[in-house]
């Protein structure tokens, strides 16, 4: 029997998954991911298997395909423990914690921060569970990158009634930025300490301004909707149309949540789709400007971040659209070129790794 660790980062549209071995190398030995659940699901794991099934699979039943695909595969193993995604900590949880029943109760009070997220990320430890009874369960938050921003980062210009309910900026993709960072210290040891904007550009996209090592400001806010346009959420809008849309339109909040985060950002924007593959593909005009909006809104956004950083020594860029798409990079980078010089990196995301050293590390410690 090998001691493994297995890893799940379950979303409403996708769920991706690695086995380590639970050694110092933390050696990868199998990779996962089923996508596009809500439209035609396709559970495609490295090397094994690519398998196609019927529109109409639920979240749900979409993870039991894949714990029950990961049982049948078993290989020997001893799962130890699993490590999972888990969006949003609050202000409560600023480093990875082991998934009691008392953890799992207070998370559901940050379900409603990062409802398009939470229910899944649970939804992956109870199902886990129920397969695995008795294997130890460790969550790595999001938000925990940027536990340590400032109230002039993190503050809304709000009444204090509001600021004191814990409205306020969080922040996400810290676990992205993390690996980022960690990279950065292995490929780049001199810049790791200096004044770094990191692009998370994947279907949900945020920047993060990062000085020594450490998060001071981020475009995400309170919610994962704030900040860059992304595949199908907005970013950020002027609030008074969300009032116009409930006032004026007479929508009502749900009809609200659906424009911002499943039929906005480049979706919204191109009228095709949120990918930004079939974007570049085609000749609509909608399309093209959706890819020039995007690039523009990634630079003018980092442009903030360099100002939270007092200047700009490097900017890395990771995600889907960051790591693949040299055209994007090149437009953020020329509308940023009045503003100097600065290095470019590009790091392939991996942030299932860095969940599993945190569950190891856990473990290890308790
Ligand atoms: P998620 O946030 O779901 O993890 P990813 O980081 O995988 O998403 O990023 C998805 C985005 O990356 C999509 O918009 C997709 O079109 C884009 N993408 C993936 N590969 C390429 C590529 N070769 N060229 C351009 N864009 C790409």
């Amino acid at each position: 029997m090998r001691d493994v660790l297995l890893v799940l980062n379950c979303g409403s549209s996708s769920i991706k998954f690695q086995v380590f071995e639970n050694d110092s190398r933390l050696m990868p030995i199998l990779k996962g991911k089923m996508k596009d659940i809500g439209g035609r699901p396709e559970l495609v794991v490295a090397g094994h298997a690519k398998i196609t099934f019927g529109s109409g699979l639920s979240p749900d039943r979409a993870l039991s395909e894949v714990v029950q695909w990961i049982h049948a595969h078993d290989n020997n193993w001893n799962i130890i423990a699993a490590g999972h995604r888990i969006v949003h900590g609050g202000e409560v949880f600023s480093k990875p914690v082991v998934l009691d029943n008392e953890v799992l109760k207070t998370l559901q009070n940050f379900v409603s921060f990062a409802p398009l997220h939470m229910p899944y990320n649970l939804m992956g430890v109870e199902t886990l569970k129920k397969m695995y009874p008795d294997i130890r369960q460790i969550g790595c938050f999001d938000t925990a990158f940027h536990a340590g921003l400032s109230a002039l980062h993190y503050s809304y210009a709000l009444p204090s009634s509001l600021r004191e309910q814990g409205i306020r900026k969080y922040g996400f993709h810290g676990l992205s930025y993390e690996w980022v960072m960690e990279r950065i210290r292995e490929e780049l040891p001199n810049q790791a300490n200096s004044r770094i904007v990191a692009a998370h550009l994947g279907n949900g996209a945020s920047l993060c301004a990062i000085k020594n090592g450490k998060s001071v400001d981020t475009t995400m806010g309170m919610t994962a909707l704030d900040g860059l346009p992304m595949g199908t959420r907005s970013g950020a809008v002027d609030p008074g149309i969300v009032l116009h849309m409930i006032n004026e339109m007479r929508m009502s909040a749900s009809g609200v949540e659906n424009i911002l985060s499943k039929n906005s950002g480049l979706k919204g924007l191109s009228g095709i789709s949120n990918d930004v593959r079939l974007l570049r593909q085609s000749d609509n005009p909608d399309a093209t400007f959706a890819l020039r909006y995007f690039a523009f809104k990634v630079a003018q956004h980092t442009a903030q971040m360099a100002v939270s950083l007092g200047g700009l020594d490097l900017l890395v860029f990771t995600g889907g659209i960051g790591e693949n798409d040299e055209r994007m990079r090149e437009s953020i980078i020329r509308h940023l070129s009045p503003f100097g010089s600065f290095a470019t990196h590009i790091v392939k995301c991996n942030e299932e790794r860095v969940i599993a050293r945190h569950t190891q590390r856990l473990l290890s410690e308790s």
